[in-house]
């Protein structure tokens, strides 16, 4: 999956996810990154997300959603994050750990987290020449 959060001079603010799902996934199977409020959600006032991993878990969590509400609730992306892997970390799926999430603000701030260490996110700016890693804040 790539989870993509752009945002324009303009203050446009758009997010796009690709996947091709899971492996050995049973037909018919629609994960969570074509579902607005799972894996993918943006609202112009207060920010977007995108989530990437256990989809079934960001489906049931509605993760990107949440992560949204969180943002308007003025906490900052990393902690919006945190905050949406901690409530799907209650749900039972022997996968939770494989949830990882991205957040983005209308003033550019951003953040992401993950259920495991080693996970980081790219960001490009307009005067960037190469991405600038950065780790995600791990649950
Ligand atoms: N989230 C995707 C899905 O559940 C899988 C992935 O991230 O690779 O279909």
């Amino acid at each position: 999956t790539i989870n993509i959060l752009a945002l324009d001079s303009s203050g446009e603010l758009v997010v796009g996810v690709s996947t091709s799902g899971y492996p050995w996934k049973y037909p018919g199977r629609v994960g969570d990154s074509a579902l607005p409020g799972a894996g993918n959600y943006a609202d112009l006032r207060y920010g977007g997300a995108a989530c990437t991993g256990r989809g079934e878990l960001s489906m049931r969590a509605t993760g990107a959603r949440n992560i949204v509400a969180d943002l308007a609730r003025g906490l900052d992306p990393a902690e919006a994050c945190l905050a949406m892997l901690t409530d799907a970390a209650t749900l039972p799926d022997e996968f939770r750990a494989e949830l990882r999430c991205l957040a983005l603000t209308p003033d550019g701030r951003h953040g992401a987290a993950a259920g495991q260490t080693g996970s980081v996110y790219a960001v490009m700016t307009e005067t960037s020449t190469e991405p600038e890693l950065h780790p995600r804040r791990v649950l």
